[in-house]
């Protein structure tokens, strides 16, 4: 039977996010000995583990069918791969910062500096479009303390919160470009292979909406019934059910993340009561 062999970090920040999120597609990997490659138990998939540098040229060769990493490493690497879907962790930018004491004047500070960076491509691209010219220096690693030895006047890398460089007495000056982890696949699938991305995605979709929603439970008086109808988004119309006590109903509804609030504060103003939100564990359309 044709296996969708998919790469992910071995170790890093994006490891075990990208385990979980394959359990949370119902796909058990054993993976307690660290091997290079496993099979899971209950789909047909092989998981290969890899430095995260590697995994846009081995999904490029086929050597891996799909793999997920930070979108900064694919634009980085330029390798011809589809980007399918965008998985909501490892969210961070891609900053320039400048020692703290230096006084920032806009871009054209940079003008014939020299700046640290694992983004060489990235960083290329962006000043050149800009017309700035800049000399990069290209680093493996450890960027951030690249102004401090003397190597460069400015550091362009991965930021979340800007503790590593306030520790490294850096100041962050312009956020370039912001990052999440990806699903990314080889252009060439078989069809059986193609078959099995589908199935992974309509699951990996499904726990997607469902942290992306809450489900609301609440109490109110059939009067206000239209009213909070009109409050509330959902999938389809709320389900209302009748409460025991004659005249009252229980509304049931599906609300986005973000939304939420802000429909919670209207209900209130419409005699709701008693309202309950849960997680929503997978939510299919
Ligand atoms: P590897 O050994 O696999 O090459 P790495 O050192 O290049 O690992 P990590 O530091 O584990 O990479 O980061 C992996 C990815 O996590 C980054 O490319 C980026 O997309 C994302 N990320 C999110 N937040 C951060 C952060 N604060 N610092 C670094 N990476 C982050
Ligand atoms: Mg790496």
């Amino acid at each position: 039977m044709e296996k969708l062999k998919i790469a992910i970090q071995k170790t890093g920040r994006l490891s075990e996010k990208s385990l979980q999120l394959l359990s949370e597609c119902g796909i058990k990997v054993s993976n307690s000995d660290r091997k290079l490659r496993t099979e899971a138990r209950n789909f047909p998939m092989e998981i290969l583990f890899l430095r995260d540098d590697d995994i846009p040229q081995y999904v490029e060769n086929g050597v891996a069918d799909i793999g997920i990493l930070g979108e900064n490493e694919v634009w980085e690497k330029e390798k011809e791969v589809d980007e399918i879907e965008k998985l909501g962790f490892g969210n961070c930018r891609l900053s320039l910062a400048i020692p703290k004491d230096e006084e920032y004047t806009g871009l054209e500070y940079f003008r014939g500096k020299r700046i640290a960076t694992s983004y060489p491509k990235i960083l290329g691209k962006f000043f050149s479009k800009k017309g700035i010219d800049v000399k990069i220096e290209e680093l493996g690693g450890s960027v951030e303390i690249a102004t401090g030895i003397g190597l460069a006047d400015g550091i362009f890398d991965i930021v979340s919160t800007g503790s590593t460089l306030i520790m490294n007495g850096l100041k962050e000056v312009e956020a370039i470009i912001k990052s999440e982890a990806v699903l990314i696949a080889n252009k060439q699938l078989t069809p059986a292979r193609r078959e099995l991305l589908e199935r992974l995605l309509f699951r990996i979709r499904a726990y997607k909406r469902g942290v992306e929603s809450k489900y609301i439970v609440m109490n109110a008086p059939n009067s206000s019934i239209p009213r909070i109808c009109a409050i509330l988004p959902g999938m389809k119309s709320p389900s209302i059910l009748p409460l025991a006590e004659e005249g009252w109903s229980s509304i049931h509804s599906v609300v986005q993340e973000d939304q939420f609030w802000d429909v919670i504060d209207a209900l209130k103003d419409v005699e709701a009561q008693g309202i309950l939100v849960m997680n929503i564990e997978k939510m299919i359309l």
